[in-house]
Order: C-alpha cells, then sequence, then structure tokens
C-alpha cells in the first residue's frame, strides 16, 4: 500500500499539503512513499512551454529529486509525450510499484483538469490539493455565489477571507526513511534553452523574497514601473513552477506587515496587490474554462477586424518596431527570458493597439519566450491590454510609446542597455523617434543600423480606436 507524489506545478518540497499527505499516508500503512514528475514533450510543445523555462523545470526537478532523497523518497520520471498517454502508463506504473493512493495539486489549465477527470474516472486513485494559491478557486466569490469580473471588489473579499484564515506554510515533511544516494542526473528529452542566468532552487527563491521584503518592499509601489530599477522581487519565475508557493510569499509578507490584509496604508499593500492579481487570473481560469482555449472573455472582441499583418509581427517579435521602447522590451524578452510588467503593458498594447495583431498571436509568442510563462497570467495580461478581458484597460487606451519611454526610463539607461546602437543618439530621440535622419546619420557611424518607426503613432492610435470599437458595449 505505497503512496505516490506526483508533482506538477509545485516543484517544492516546503508548503506541499500533497507531498505532507502522500506521507502521513504512507506512515498510515506503514508503508514507502515515492515521488513521480512526467514529462510531456509533445503536449509542452502544444502548450508552447517555452524551451528556457523546460530547462528550468529540469534544473528543478534534478534539485528537487536531492531534496527527497535527503528525506528517503525516491523520484521518478517519466516520459510520456501527450497527456493521454498518463492514464495507461500511470497505471502500469502504480500496479508495479504496489501504489494505492496518488497525491497532487491541482492545476487551473482546461487541458489539466480534464487529464486529471479522467485518471479519477478511470479509477487512478488520484487526491488533488488546492496548493496553487492562498485562496482555492471557488472560494472568493460574490454575494451569488460567482466569481467577480472586476478586480477591485475580489481583492476586497479576498482580503477578508484570509484575514479570516490562518496563513501559515506548511513545513517540509520529515525523512520517511534513511536518506538515499545522490540521485542520477534527470535530462529531459525535449528542446531546451539555457537558463543558467536564472538563480534556481526552494532556497534561492527563500533568498530572494525575504532581500525582496528587507530592502525593496516598502519602495515597490513609487518603482516598480522603472524597467531599469531593481523594483520588483523577480519571483514570478519560481512562482509559476511552484518552486515557492504564493502562500509562503503572503505569510512572509504578513510576519512583517500583520496588518497588510487591513490596512490600506501598509507599505506593502501594492506588492499584496499583486499577488491577489495573480490569484483573481488564476480563479477566472477555473470559473470560465473558455479562457484556457484562447476565447475573448469579452464575446465583442470576436465582432475586431485584426490586421494579422506578418512583417510587422515579425518586426515586432524580433525588437525591430523602430520604438526603442517597445524593441529593447522584446530584446530583454528574447535574450533572458523575461520582461518587466510595465514593459509587457507597453508591448502589449503596441502590438494590439498600434499594429492591430490579434493579441492571441502575441500570447503565444510571450509564452514560448517566458521563463515565467503562465496560461492564467499571460493570457489575462494580454486580454487586459487588448481591450478583450475580464476588466480590462477600456479599447479607446492607447499606450503612448514616446511618453511611456520619457516616463518610465527617463535617462534611457534601459533602452541603451539592450540596443546599444542608438546610446549616442540625442535622449530627446530616443523617447520619440521620429527624426528619421538620424537613423542614416548614426547607422553609417557605427554600422548598425536601428530602424525607422514601423507605424505613425497618431495614425495608429485613430485607427486603433476605430477598429477596436467592435468592443463598445450596445
Ligand atoms: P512582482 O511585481 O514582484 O510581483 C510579484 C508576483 O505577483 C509576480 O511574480 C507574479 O506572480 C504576480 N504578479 C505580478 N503582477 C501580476 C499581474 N499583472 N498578473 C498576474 N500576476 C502578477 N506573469 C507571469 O507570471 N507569467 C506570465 O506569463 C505573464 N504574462 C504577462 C503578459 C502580459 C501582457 C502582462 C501585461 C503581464 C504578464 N504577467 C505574467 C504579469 C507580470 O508582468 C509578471 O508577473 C511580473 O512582471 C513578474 O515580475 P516579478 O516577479 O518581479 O513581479
Amino acid at each position: 500500500q505505497n503512496s505516490l507524489m506526483w508533482f506538477r506545478q509545485d516543484l517544492r518540497v516546503a508548503d506541499n499539503p500533497a507531498l505532507v499527505a502522500a506521507c502521513e499516508y504512507a506512515k498510515q500503512h506503514h508503508s514507502h512513499v515515492r515521488a513521480l514528475y512526467i514529462v510531456s514533450p509533445l503536449q509542452w510543445a502544444q502548450h508552447d512551454v517555452a524551451p528556457i523555462q523546460i530547462d528550468y523545470i529540469e534544473r528543478h526537478v534534478n534539485l528537487l529529486a536531492q531534496s527527497l532523497a535527503a528525506l528517503g523518497i525516491a523520484l521518478d520520471v517519466l516520459h510520456l509525450q501527450w497527456f493521454s498517454d498518463i492514464p495507461a502508463a500511470l497505471d502500469e506504473y502504480l500496479q508495479q510499484h504496489n501504489i494505492h493512493a496518488v497525491f497532487a495539486g491541482s492545476e487551473p489549465e482546461i487541458n489539466e483538469r480534464r487529464r486529471d477527470k479522467l485518471l479519477i474516472e478511470q479509477g487512478i486513485p488520484l487526491r488533488l490539493f488546492d496548493q496553487d494559491c492562498v485562496l482555492a478557486a471557488g472560494d472568493v466569490v460574490n454575494l451569488s455565489g460567482d466569481m467577480y469580473k472586476v478586480f477591485t471588489p475580489f481583492a476586497k473579499k479576498w482580503k477578508s477571507v484570509a484575514s479570516q484564515k490562518a496563513i501559515i506554510p506548511i513545513a517540509a515533511p520529515a525523512p520517511v526513511a534513511a536518506a538515499l544516494a545522490q540521485p542520477e542526473v534527470i535530462t529531459f528529452d525535449c528542446v531546451k534553452r539555457s537558463s543558467e542566468l536564472w538563480p534556481a532552487g526552494e532556497g534561492a527563491a527563500k533568498r530572494l523574497l525575504d532581500q525582496f521584503l528587507a530592502n525593496h518592499v516598502t519602495d515597490y509601489h513609487n518603482e516598480r514601473d522603472f524597467p531599469a530599477l531593481d523594483g520588483t522581487s523577480r519571483l514570478s519565475p519560481f512562482l509559476a513552477l511552484g518552486v515557492i508557493s504564493s502562500r509562503q510569499c503572503v505569510a512572509a509578507v504578513l510576519a512583517r506587515y500583520p496588518e497588510a490584509l487591513v490596512d490600506d496604508t501598509c507599505p506593502a499593500k501594492t506588492w499584496l496587490n499583486e499577488l491577489i492579481w495573480r490569484e483573481f487570473y488564476r480563479h477566472l481560469l477555473v470559473a470560465f474554462p473558455r479562457l484556457s482555449m484562447a476565447h475573448n472573455f469579452n464575446e465583442l472582441g470576436d465582432g475586431i477586424v485584426w490586421r494579422n499583418d506578418l512583417e510587422e509581427f515579425q518586426a515586432w517579435c524580433e525588437g525591430k518596431t523602430g520604438y526603442p521602447i517597445v524593441d529593447a522590451a522584446m530584446r530583454q524578452l528574447n535574450q533572458t527570458g523575461w520582461m518587466h510588467n510595465r514593459l509587457r503593458m507597453v508591448v502589449a498594447s503596441f502590438l494590439t493597439k498600434h499594429l492591430l495583431v490579434d493579441w492571441r498571436w502575441g500570447e503565444r509568442y510571450f509564452r514560448q519566450q517566458l521563463i515565467d510563462g503562465d496560461l492564467a497570467a499571460n493570457n489575462g495580461g494580454w486580454q487586459w491590454s487588448a481591450g478583450t478581458g475580464c476588466d480590462a484597460q477600456p479599447y479607446f487606451r492607447v499606450f503612448n510609446p514616446m511618453t511611456q519611454s520619457s516616463k518610465f526610463d527617463p535617462d534611457a539607461s534601459f533602452i541603451k542597455r539592450y540596443i546599444p546602437e542608438i546610446a549616442r543618439w540625442p535622449l530627446k530621440d530616443i523617447h520619440e523617434p521620429k527624426s528619421v535622419n538620424l537613423h542614416d546619420l548614426f547607422a553609417s557611424s557605427n554600422n548598425q543600423a536601428y530602424p525607422k518607426p514601423i507605424v505613425e503613432h497618431k495614425m495608429a492610435r485613430l485607427r486603433a480606436v476605430e477598429v477596436l470599437s467592435a468592443l463598445k458595449r450596445g
């Protein structure tokens, strides 16, 4: 009567209720615990999981195997191309290892939910734990019992429900057996891209959280919009894989600022709100499964006639739009697998509004590049930017890239880092790339041409407002 912990988007031993339950089950039955991770290359490719994120997962699965070995738990890795290959293979695996109970964290995405439902229907003894949010989907609802469609009342209710709960992370389980030998290196048979730029491991995530709370959280509301500053936590790659839980983050905030849930003047309020945005989008994914299927949240969005110009889309992907703030942001994404939140909003607005490219193209490209790719947050962010989403930015609000540039990268230090070929341009021209002569002048002097703007701002703004007025109610 052995038990199995099946790791998915919760690659951690601390604050992992499913893992603790798997250990308790084994203790009660005087049996053993095993652990499993399933690599699904074709399914991941269909989900557009970025090669850099796959590499990051691989590193974390190796670290997890080491932590588990210290607890006396062996981690197995199965390579199964598709989710649909799992039922038969898992059934065989359970029989082979005499496993009578499988423990795992639930996941909000539709294919993952369908996979788990099918497994349970087919008799796999799978027990799911809500551990990807502080409050489970369905626990933050309005008076009619429905999911909120506006963030502010959701956040208010979230805080009120959370303030009545003890938000205390669960410690890693005690060893269940003698420590195992150092596990062999696990290699995924997938397309990968090095994630070495990013630190890995539960310890690294915890240190980052502690440093952020000690040094930055109180200035977060002032600094978080400036990409040249180190003003945000950079915890998203860890949160996306569940290397750290949002409960660990919220508990750490509350340990320093016990008033954070009730006092609007608390210095940690703004950062806490971002963690609540994360939960908002995850709860939405569960309440509205169509979001996982790339449908517009607002069905009026189905009437938008996107331009979808391939060349312009390509220029956007490559950071060659001729708008330095947009291009620097895209180059940050392409080079590091991560992009600052302010810039995600700027480039998403530029693609969907200035170029009128369907938000699904941008969402997909982001997913293919991001180390923190997360369907809920990515879909939420894209639909917010395009105006098609739940509690989205109004369709007629078109970010002005020039204003965004001068306001949020005033000395252009971020832009210059990623577009060195324009570092010698006068500041004004970096922010307002309309003086076409400069392009030729400086291109010839350093031999690296920076493109002219691919679209004129005023015209693009008017065009966007007209086309996106399909979203106008009534
Ligand atoms: P911090 O500012 O320190 O915030 C802490 C945590 O809160 C983040 O790590 C993240 O988990 C969560 N968070 C912050 N802002 C948001 C938000 N707007 N929505 C949901 N959760 C949030 N975030 C992802 O994790 N994965 C994505 O694929 C993703 N795609 C996005 C696409 C677009 C178009 C936009 C506008 C935003 C997207 N975001 C995504 C949200 C946000 O940009 C990142 O979470 C943030 O930049 C991560 O940096 P950080 O860890 O330093 O965040």
